[in-house]
C-alpha cells in the first residue's frame, strides 16, 4: 500500500507548455532492473519512489540486460504491487537503438517504431505508455517518416504524448515542426546533461523554451561520477566497477573536477549528488531529472535536492570556473 503522504513533499513542474505536471526527480530503470539484478531490489525501488512522490517512471525497449528485461520486470511489479495506481503514473518507452536482427529492429522508420512499440506494450503488459521517444536521431530516414510514426502511436491509442531524445537543435526544431503539423505536439526531450556534459546550453534549451517543449535531461549525476560513490576508491558493486557503460579511466579522469564540486557541496551543508541535481535543475527549461539509483539510500538523498535548490551567484561562479578549468 503506497504511502499516503506521498504527494506532499515532492514538487511538479509544468513539462514544457502541456497540461502534463512532472515530478522533479523521475525515475530511469536502464540500470538496476534487468534479469542480472535482484527482483527484490527492484521492488524496493519502485515502491519508494513512489512513496516519495516519483509518479514517472523511463524505459525503453533496450534497457536490461538482457534487452526488454527491464519493461518485463517493472510491468510485473506494476501488475503485483501498483495496478490500482497506473492513472497516477506517467510511464515512458523508446526506440531507437539496436533491438532486433534484421533491417527493422533498430533507428527510426515507422515499420520499426510501431512493432516495437507493440513489443514494449505486451513486455509490461500495458494497454498504452504515457511517453513513446523516438531515442536517437536517424540520420537515413526522413524526419517525416519517424514523427509520423510517433503521430500514428498516438492515434492508435497506444502513447498519449510523444517525445525525442539526443535530437540536436536544429532537428529538434524540424521534429516539432513536423509533428505540430500532425497535431501531436513534442511533448519533451531527452538529452544528456549534467556538469560534466553541458552541450544542451548551446543552443537546444533555447529551442525547448521557444517551441513550448519540456526536458527531461538523462543521467543527471554523470551515471554516478557526480556524487560521493568514487572520492575514495571504486567500489566493487558500483557502476564503473562492474565495468559497463562507465569506465575507470574516465572516472579517474574527472576525479579533481568531482573532488573540488565536493567541496563546494560541503561548504553547503549538501552531498554531492544533491548539489549536482539542484544545479541542473536551475534551468528553468528544466522539468526534470531523470536519475538512477541501486539503493533506496541514494533515492532518499537524491529527492532532498528539494529541500535546497537555491544557488548564491557566488557558489554558481565557483562551480564555473571548475567546470570550465
Ligand atoms: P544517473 O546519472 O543518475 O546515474 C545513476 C547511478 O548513479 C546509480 O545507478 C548509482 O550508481 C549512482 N547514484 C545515484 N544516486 C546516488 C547517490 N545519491 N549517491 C551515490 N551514487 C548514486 O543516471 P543514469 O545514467 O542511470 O540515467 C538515468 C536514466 O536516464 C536511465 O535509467 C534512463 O531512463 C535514462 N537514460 C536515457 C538515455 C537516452 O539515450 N535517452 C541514455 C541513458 C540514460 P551505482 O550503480 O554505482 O550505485
Amino acid at each position: 500500500m503506497p504511502s499516503p503522504s506521498r504527494y506532499e513533499k515532492m514538487k511538479y513542474q509544468r513539462c514544457g507548455k502541456s497540461g502534463v505536471l512532472l515530478p522533479r526527480i523521475s525515475l530511469g530503470l536502464w540500470h538496476n532492473f534487468g534479469d542480472v539484478d535482484t527482483v527484490a531490489t527492484q521492488r524496493g525501488l519502485i515502491a519508494h519512489a513512489f512513496d516519495l512522490g516519483i509518479t514517472h517512471f523511463d524505459l525503453a525497449n533496450n534497457y536490461g540486460p538482457p534487452a526488454g528485461s527491464a519493461e518485463i520486470n517493472f510491468g510485473r511489479i506494476l501488475r503485483e504491487d501498483l495496478a490500482a495506481y497506473r492513472d497516477e503514473m506517467i510511464i515512458s518507452s523508446k526506440a531507437g537503438y539496436y533491438m532486433y536482427p534484421g533491417p527493422y529492429g533498430e533507428w527510426g522508420s515507422r515499420k520499426y517504431l510501431i512493432a516495437s512499440l507493440d513489443q514494449s506494450l505486451k513486455r509490461m503488459g500495458l494497454e498504452y505508455v504515457d511517453i513513446f521517444y523516438h531515442h536517437r536521431p536517424d540520420p537515413n530516414t526522413p524526419l517525416e517518416e519517424t514523427m509520423g510514426a510517433l503521430d500514428h502511436a498516438v492515434r492508435q491509442g497506444k502513447a498519449l504524448y510523444v517525445g525525442i531524445s539526443n535530437y540536436r537543435p536544429e532537428d529538434t526544431r524540424r521534429a516539432a515542426a513536423i509533428l505540430k503539423g500532425l497535431g501531436t505536439p513534442c511533448l519533451i526531450h531527452q538529452p544528456k546533461y549534467n556538469m560534466l556534459d553541458r552541450w544542451i546550453e548551446n543552443g537546444l534549451t533555447t529551442v525547448l523554451e521557444e517551441e513550448g517543449i519540456g526536458c527531461i535531461p538523462f543521467s543527471p549525476l554523470a551515471q554516478g561520477q557526480l556524487t560521493d560513490r568514487y572520492l575514495k576508491e571504486i567500489p566493487s558493486d558500483s557502476r564503473a566497477g562492474r565495468g559497463g557503460f562507465l569506465k575507470t579511466p574516465e572516472v579517474e579522469k574527472n576525479l579533481p573536477k568531482i573532488r573540488a564540486l565536493n567541496a563546494i557541496a560541503a561548504n553547503r551543508s549538501q552531498p554531492l549528488a544533491e548539489m549536482a541535481l539542484a544545479w541542473i535543475l536551475r534551468l528553468p527549461q528544466v522539468t526534470s531529472a531523470l536519475i538512477g539509483a541501486s539503493s533506496i539510500t541514494q533515492l532518499d538523498t537524491n529527492v532532498k535536492v528539494l529541500e535546497r535548490l537555491e544557488f548564491s551567484a557566488e557558489e554558481l561562479a565557483a562551480i564555473e570556473a571548475i567546470l570550465r578549468g
